[in-house]
């Protein structure tokens, strides 16, 4: 390791003065600033070339998390940072409440004909914007418990939501959510929730297929149900891959059953694809791998290929349709001042546009089959539990012992010796704990995919020695 080590001064001298000017000013998201810059090096970064980000001493790193899961097909592409130009020197931002522009239109128009479809069910057919995957979220069970309320029906105001599941940060979202680290804290100001297990494979019983346990999960989903007949307005999940959650992931079999169990129970499912879509788990949309099409999807991270923030959420007609009244109170009032901003638009369909002209879909299953091939000889790793793949995800899970299963202690703070390890190696990764994951741009090449599997064995060895 060290080879992204740089040696000259003034760019040193640079970075240096970057930290000191960012920490007397800012604050930073999801970090004990209390850490910054010993424990957990602040990494200044001047520029992004594809997957790399290059920082202000010149060293380059490997962008394997897709900055926090948004960016698509590499950092600055050219079409969409074209596209948002283009559109700033036409119309940058209007009011969406009685106006209407063309990138908004022309989006919904292509996120509906895209979206998952089944059959016997009408698609989804309207798009409502919201500014970030959050934002999106709280959208979403407003609707879900509004669209109930205006029915009729103003006993049903509880979600459920599963074990392990993250939904983001905002206070209705993080009520939905079930990661003790980002809950636990706030738990007191949070509505109650009812949490579902996770179908989540890795809890399998010893000798029990993901599909099996995917089958138990769903079953103790209809037990909650069952509960609580006629108080439940939406079940809302990560099809496929609870990402905050240590990328955990799950038989498509338990989005079917769960399909079923909303319908049967006369609630809406919601499908939170914020940080599975637009291709990362293989397909265009992660609930397409179950035939299943949710009630309610919402959509960000990769919406504008990693650009800018916005969110969508897609609603069927029969929602739509539930809040037609001639009374205001019966509309759904939510709004945020930046709803559906015509440069986050445009980037958007920049991004919807490489999806097709590139063939993204196509190349990412020849990644992902060579991901697959890099990762497979870290299963044998005495600290690694657990190797796992959804397309072009894999994560692994860290181990005091890999092969019974026992974590590391936590104070050992494992996940970070691996990420400053690979930082040493010109390598971003930023564990969720110590799970160590590649979620990296499309446009990974083979060089670099070679790099990241040598870093990560690298950062490996040196975390858990
Ligand atoms: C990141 C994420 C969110 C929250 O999105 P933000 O834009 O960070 O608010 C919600 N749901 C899932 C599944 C996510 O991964």
């Amino acid at each position: 390791m060290g080879e992204n080590r740089i040696h000259d001064p003034a760019m040193i001298a640079d970075a240096e003065h970057w930290r000191t000017r960012d920490l007397a000013v800012l604050w930073h998201p999801c970090t004990q600033m209390r850490e910054h810059p010993d424990t957990l090096p602040l990494l200044p970064v001047a520029r992004g070339d594809g997957a790399w980000l290059v920082g202000h001493d010149g060293r380059r790193y490997l962008d394997a998390i897709s900055s926090w899961w948004t960016n698509l097909f590499g950092h600055a592409e050219p079409r969409i940072a074209e596209a948002i130009a283009k559109q700033a020197r036409t119309l940058e931002q209007v009011i969406l409440a009685g106006c209407s522009h063309e990138p908004a239109v022309e989006l919904a128009e292509k996120l509906l004909a895209l979206a998952p479809r089944q059959p016997g069910r009408a698609p989804l057919a309207k798009v409502f914007y919201a500014d970030n995957g959050s934002a999106g979220v709280e959208v979403a069970l407003k609707m879900a418990f509004h669209w109930h309320l205006n029915r009729g029906e103003p006993r049903r105001t509880k979600f459920i939501a599963l074990e392990n599941g993250y939904h983001g940060e905002t206070l209705g979202a993080l009520a939905v959510g079930d990661i003790p680290l980002y809950r636990r804290v706030y738990a007191p100001l949070l509505a109650e929730a009812l949490f579902a297990p996770s179908p989540d494979a890795y809890l399998a019983q010893p000798g029990q297929s993901a599909a099996g346990h995917a089958e138990d999960a769903a079953d103790a989903l209809a037990r909650l149900l069952d509960d609580h007949v006629g108080e439940v307005c939406a079940v809302i999940l990560e099809p496929r891959v609870q990402c905050a959650g240590g990328m955990r992931m799950h038989d498509p079999a338990y989005l079917r059953r769960a399909r079923e169990l909303c319908d049967v129970h006369g609630a809406f499912l919601i499908a939170d694809e914020i940080a599975v879509g637009f291709g990362r788990t293989g397909t265009m949309f992660a609930s397409e791998q179950s035939g299943v099409m949710p009630d309610l999807l919402c959509l960000s991270k990769g919406l504008t290929g990693g650009f800018l923030p916005l969110a969508a959420v897609l609603a069927t007609q029969e929602i739509y349709d539930g809040f037609l009244d001639d009374s205001r109170e019966r509309a759904f009032l939510h709004s945020h001042s930046y709803t559906g901003n015509p440069l986050a638009c445009a980037a958007a369909l920049a991004s919807l546009r490489i999806f097709e002209t590139d063939g993204v879909l196509a190349r990412n299953r020849t990644t992902a089959a060579k991901m697959a091939a890099l990762a497979a000889p870290f299963a044998n790793h005495p600290h690694v539990a657990d190797v796992r793949q959804a397309g072009t995800i894999v994560a692994f899970e860290l181990a005091h012992d890999g092969g019974k299963r026992i974590p590391f202690d936590a104070a050992q703070r494992v996940g970070l010796r691996a990420y400053r390890a690979a930082l040493d190696g010109g390598v971003l990764l930023r564990p969720l704990g110590d799970v160590l994951y590649w979620m990296p741009p499309y446009c990974i090449d083979d060089s670099q995919l070679e790099l990241l599997a040598q870093v990560t064995r690298a950062a490996i060895g040196e975390a858990t020695a």
